[in-house]
This record gives structure tokens, C-alpha cells and sequence, in this order.
């Protein structure tokens, strides 16, 4: 048995840089720190020197190149240069160690190839400093070196019993206390990597039970590193089944909105750059095959069919909505289309017509949407048909069912038509390569499958709105309990404002829904970056916002709602050439022992907020409740 490995004497057997390395990351924790100090230490030590050289005027960066450090250094940014000179400093000092049962080489190996793999796909995905996210790649599985350092002799013995995934890590707590995830997490916060990095870092292994929210950043970065990870697997360690696992891979890219021959290039050229960091890094790598050609080898029963392949089935019961998809998906998309306008009917069709895709409407007299998917699950023709929901906005709390009732992915309505082509793009390239699955294998087990669960439980963990990437409804109703308890039981303070945009149909009228849509994406940044950390800032819906700010009074409360309206009233939102100007209204309500429920609590901010805009908008209301009590 260990104590917890953060702490006293085990910590200096963790791995630690040292040197030139870690003279820059103490110089880098300074606010005042410039590229030219830390361009100093750099040039100290020759060898990585050289390697940020060729880093900074590597392919993904672009322009021209520069031969100073200096020029370097600017180019990647300290962040990055920061982490690269951790990494490579780990890589040099780690190359061997006192763990028999561990592979080190192998694990720089790999490592390695989960580095160049994370930044390849990030740039293509364009997700940001891809230098920095080279070393995430190559730092997310730290933890299994540092369990080696640290417990030398007990991790020898568990490693010999060759546990995996989830067993490994209960194996690893049993022993150890600690597993080689939470040990990473561990050492990044020791280290100071940004947390958006390391959070994505922990769900690497499972991206799935990650509560981020669907196609965030934080959900991107874990599906890459995730991917990444399933790439090095598959080229380190390979085995019989390549075509299946070949098939995993391009589902994986699939997620991410990449196509099959965009992922192979991007494989390819992976293993290039594998090889050539080895080199650069005395890191080993094995003469890989390229991916291309291993998927050329694969067996494929055709290539791009013409769009006409695939057959979609629209069930609405509302004769224009239907006509309008209808003529779109055929004349523009140029599917195979046909309608029904209630769920029996659309069962009826289903049969006959075997459709690959059935998009329905929710609510339809007769049989219901969530009726028909369920039957369609039920039998055996329809298991495998992909589901596609309209939704109306209001019936997001509704979506669990839906995704436990088997539906595969939902719409809001009114319906954008290029969300719908995207997202029946992405039905389509899974449904090929689920049918290429099926027939290769005849097996529904394994990857497709997986990625559908995985799917459908990051739709049920979605805290977040799409459009502004703050915290939903729900998200803020989880926040409002947690904080109303803690006020309850012990009397902390607690400030909800409601928020409405004034005149926002105006702005629609004038600029354009899609020019509202960018008012309320800044005008969410700005409520985000005004309010405190601690406080959930939701989109309540449409162009109303609530905050939630736990520990905080009345009067606490009254400054941040003027601060909050402030601050939007200074904003000037620029789109298409033009300065929008945008104000708010706000309604204040805080806890006190005359209100019995949360929802009470609401009411009164809204009330508050109604009468703000009675006064004339652009300003703060208290809710009265608040005035009488303690
Ligand atoms: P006021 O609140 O000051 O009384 O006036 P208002 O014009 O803002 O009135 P109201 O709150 O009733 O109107 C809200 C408008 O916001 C109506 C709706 O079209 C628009 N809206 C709601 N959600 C969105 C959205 O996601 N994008 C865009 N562009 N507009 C939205
Ligand atoms: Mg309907
Ligand atoms: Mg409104
Ligand atoms: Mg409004």
C-alpha cells in the first residue's frame, strides 16, 4: 500500500524536468517574462534549440521560414515552447528507468506518435496552436511513466498480469491508489498546463463519459486525442484484425467531420512525420507500411456511390414543412426520396422501401415520431435504419427519451437546410461505413456500434447551448439546486438575474437572423468574461439569459447585474462592416428565508427583469421579495 503519490516523499520520484528545461518553465510562470529571455535560455542548450527550429518552420505553420530561435520562439508562442521544452526534456532523462515490466522506448514510441497525430489532426481540424498540442499528445499519458518512477517493483508485478482499459485502471487503484490517468492529471496540474488541455487529456481513453458539450473545443480536443491514441495503438501494436481496426479509425475521423480519404492522407502523413521526429527525438519507430496502402488493402464493396444510393424517408405530418424537405433533398441533395405524413404510414413504406435514413417530425397525429423510432427498433429490418428527429427547440429536456427511445441524431426546428445537408452528410459516409462493416464482417458488435452509444451518450450529457457555447438550461438548473442547497442548509448567499435583450426582434428586422446570431454569440462572450468564475451564465432561451451566482447577496448581486449591464451597453459588435450596439434588460432576485422554492426565486427575477422593462429597459430591477426579508 502507497500513500497518495502527490504527496511527501513520493513526489520527487515522479518524473520532473530539469535543466535548461525547467529554467524556462519557472521563467515562463512570470508575468513579465519576454520571447527574448526565454529565446536566451533556449539557445543555451543546442539541441533543443534545434528543435524548435524545426518545429516553428514545420509544414503546418506556414510562411516563410526563420533560422533565429527568436524567430522561432515568437512563431510557436511561449505556451508552447513552454510544454515542448518539458516534453523533450522528459524524453531525453526517460529513455530508460528501474521498471522491468516497462516498455520505455516503446512508451516514447507511442507517445510520439500520439504527438504528431494530435497536431496533425488538430491542424486540419483547425483547433488552435497546434504546437501545443503536440505536446498534449505527447504528455496525455504521462502518468503510466510516472507510475513506472514512482513504484518501480509494484508496477513491474501489475504489468505481468497484462490487464487493459478499465481493468487496468482498477487494478492500478487497488495497487497503487493512484491509476495512470489521475497520475497524469496529477502531473499536468504540477506542471501547470492549462486545464481546458488537461481536462480533454483525462478523457482521452473514454471521450465518451465526458460531460463536454458536443462539438465544443474541449469535446474536439478529446476526440482527437482519442483518436490519436486508437492511431498509435493501431500502428504500434499491430495485430491480425487490421481491417476491422482499420474500420474503427475512419469511424473515429468520421466523428470529427473528416472524410475517408482526407483521414488516410492525413495517416500518411502521420507516419512520415513519426519517423522524422524519431530521429530528431532518438525516439524509436518501426517501419510502418503507410495507412493508405493498408486501406487500399482492405477489402471495399464499392467506392463513392452517386448521392441517388442513398434512400431517405421523410415522415411530417405538416404538408409544406414536408414538401419543402422534400424538394430539397432531392433537387439539391439529390437523394432518393420519399414522404409519409404519420408514423403508420411511414412504417408501411419503411418496409417496403428500406430506407437508410427515416427523418421525422416529433409530434404527428396517429403515431408519433418517438413511436415510430421505437418500432422500427423493435423489429428486425428496422434496427439499423438511421433515425434523424425534428425537434422543436422547447423540447430539449425531451431529447433523453428521444435517445433512449433509439434515435440517432435530432434537428430543431424550423429547420436550417445546410445543418440538415450536414448532418445527413454524416448519416450517409456512417451508413456506408456501417453497410461496408456489415457485409465484411457480418457484425454489428465492435466500433459502429460503440460509436453510436458513445454518441448518444454525449447527447445526453449536452449541458451547453450550440449557438453560444454557454451553459444551457438545464446546465443553469443543476447549478440553481446545487447553490439553493447550499443556501438552504447553510445560509449562504445566492443572486440569480434574469437577462432579456432589448428590442432584439429589431435587430433580426434590420441585420438578419444571421446577424442576430452573431449579437448573441458576443454579447454571450461578454456576459461569460464579466461575470465571476463560480457563476453559471446561461442561455435561458431565445435572446433571455440567466446567471447564477452562488455566495452572493443582494447588494453583491445589484453591482454585478450593473457591471453585466455595463459592459454590454460599451459593446460594439461589428458584422459585416457594420457596429451593431445592443442593451439589456436585468432582473435581480437573492435568496432569502421568505422564498421556499427555487422556482420561487426565479419568478421573482423574472418579475423583477418585467419590470426593468417597464422602466424603460437598459436597467437593473430588484425583485421586491428580497427587500421585505432577513
Ligand atoms: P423586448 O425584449 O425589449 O421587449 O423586445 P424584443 O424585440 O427583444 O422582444 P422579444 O423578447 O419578444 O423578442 C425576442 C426575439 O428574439 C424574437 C426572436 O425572433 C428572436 N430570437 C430568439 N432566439 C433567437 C436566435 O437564436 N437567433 C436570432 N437571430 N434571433 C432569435
Ligand atoms: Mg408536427
Ligand atoms: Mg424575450
Ligand atoms: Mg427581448
Amino acid at each position: 500500500m502507497h500513500e497518495n503519490p502527490l504527496t511527501t516523499e513520493n513526489k520527487k520520484r515522479l518524473p520532473s524536468p530539469q535543466g535548461v528545461a525547467l529554467a524556462i518553465m519557472q521563467a515562463c510562470q512570470r508575468e513579465d517574462v519576454s520571447i527574448a529571455e526565454v529565446s536566451r535560455l533556449v539557445q543555451t542548450d543546442p539541441a533543443l534549440a534545434g528543435r524548435l527550429l524545426q518545429l516553428a518552420n514545420g509544414a503546418s505553420m506556414g510562411g516563410r521560414p526563420t533560422a533565429s530561435v527568436q524567430g522561432a520562439v515568437g512563431r510557436l508562442g511561449l505556451q508552447s515552447v513552454r510544454q515542448l521544452a518539458l516534453s523533450f526534456s522528459l524524453i531525453d532523462q526517460y529513455g530508460q528507468g528501474r521498471c522491468a515490466g516497462f516498455d520505455y522506448p516503446g512508451f516514447w514510441s507511442h507517445s510520439l506518435l500520439m504527438a504528431v497525430a494530435t497536431r496533425e489532426l488538430s491542424a486540419r481540424l483547425r483547433l488552435g496552436s497546434a504546437d501545443e498540442l503536440f505536446s498534449c499528445g505527447l504528455l496525455a499519458r504521462i502518468g503510466c511513466l510516472g507510475l513506472a518512477t514512482a513504484y518501480p517493483e509494484d508496477y513491474a508485478q501489475l504489468l505481468s498480469q497484462d490487464f487493459k482499459g478499465a481493468a487496468l485502471l482498477q487494478q492500478e487503484q487497488r495497487v497503487l491508489l493512484t491509476d495512470h490517468i489521475q497520475l497524469s492529471g496529477e502531473l499536468h496540474a504540477l506542471w501547470g498546463l492549462p486545464t481546458v488541455l488537461s481536462e480533454s487529456m483525462r478523457f482521452h481513453e473514454q471521450p465518451g463519459v465526458a460531460a463536454f458539450a458536443q462539438g465544443s473545443r474541449p469535446w474536439q480536443l478529446a476526440q482527437v486525442l482519442h483518436l490519436a491514441w486508437r492511431m498509435a495503438d493501431f500502428f504500434i501494436q499491430t495485430q491480425h484484425d487490421q481491417s476491422d481496426r482499420i474500420t474503427e479509425l475512419k469511424l473515429l475521423a468520421g466523428t470529427l467531420g473528416m472524410a475517408e480519404t482526407e483521414f488516410s492522407q492525413c495517416a500518411d502523413t502521420v507516419i512520415q512525420q513519426w519517423k522524422h521526429w524519431g530521429a530528431v527525438l532518438n525516439v524509436r519507430v518501426t517501419d510502418e507500411e503507410l495507412f493508405s496502402t493498408m486501406a487500399q488493402a482492405q477489402v471495399r464493396p464499392d467506392q463513392e456511390p452517386n448521392p441517388g444510393w442513398l434512400k431517405v424517408l421523410i415522415v411530417e405530418d405538416d404538408a409544406i414543412v414536408r414538401r419543402l424537405l422534400e424538394k430539397w433533398l432531392r433537387d439539391e441533395c439529390h437523394y432518393t426520396v420519399l414522404t409519409a405524413n404519420d408514423g403508420h404510414a411511414a412504417l408501411r413504406a419503411a418496409l417496403v422501401f428500406q430506407p437508410h435514413v427515416v427523418m421525422t417530425d416529433w409530434q404527428m397525429p396517429v403515431m408519433d415520431g418517438l413511436e415510430l423510432c421505437r418500432s422500427l427498433r423493435a423489429s428486425d429490418w428496422g434496427r439499423n435504419i438511421y433515425v434523424l428527429m425534428l425537434t422543436s427547440a422547447d423540447s430539449e429536456n425531451d431529447l433523453v427519451r428521444a435517445f433512449e427511445g433509439g434515435v440517432d441524431d435530432y434537428l430543431t426546428k424550423p429547420v436550417n437546410m445546410r445543418a440538415l445537408s450536414a448532418r445527413l452528410k454524416a448519416a450517409w459516409r456512417f451508413v456506408r461505413l456501417r453497410d461496408a462493416w456489415e457485409r465484411d464482417h457480418e457484425r454489428l458488435t465492435g466500433a459502429a456500434e460503440e460509436l453510436a452509444l458513445i454518441n448518444r451518450r454525449l447527447q445526453h450529457a449536452a449541458l451547453s447551448d450550440p449557438l453560444t457555447e454557454l451553459a444551457n438550461r438545464r446546465a443553469g438548473l443543476n447549478a440553481l439546486s446545487q447553490a439553493w442547497s447550499a443556501s438552504t442548509r447553510h445560509g449562504h448567499g445566492l443572486s440569480v438575474i434574469a437577462i432579456d435583450v432589448d428590442y432584439f426582434k429589431a435587430i433580426n428586422d434590420i441585420h438578419g437572423h444571421t446577424c442576430g446570431d452573431v449579437v448573441l454569440q458576443r454579447l454571450s462572450q461578454n456576459l461569460r468574461t464579466t461575470a465571476r468564475n463560480e457563476d453559471t451564465v446561461c442561455r435561458w432561451g431565445g435572446e433571455e439569459f440567466m446567471v447564477i451566482c452562488p455566495n452572493m447577496t443582494q447588494d453583491e448581486g445589484l453591482n454585478a447585474a450593473e457591471r453585466l449591464r455595463a459592459n454590454i451597453a460599451d459593446l460594439r459588435i461589428a458584422v459585416d462592416g457594420k457596429l451593431i450596439e445592443v442593451t439589456i434588460s436585468l432582473g435581480l432576485a437573492s435568496w432569502n428565508r421568505s422564498l421556499s422554492t427555487q422556482d420561487q426565486l426565479l419568478a421573482e427575477a423574472d418579475k423583477a427583469l418585467y419590470a426593468a422593462k417597464q422602466g424603460g429597459r437598459n436597467r437593473v430591477a430588484v425583485s421586491q421579495s428580497s427587500a421585505f426579508a432577513d
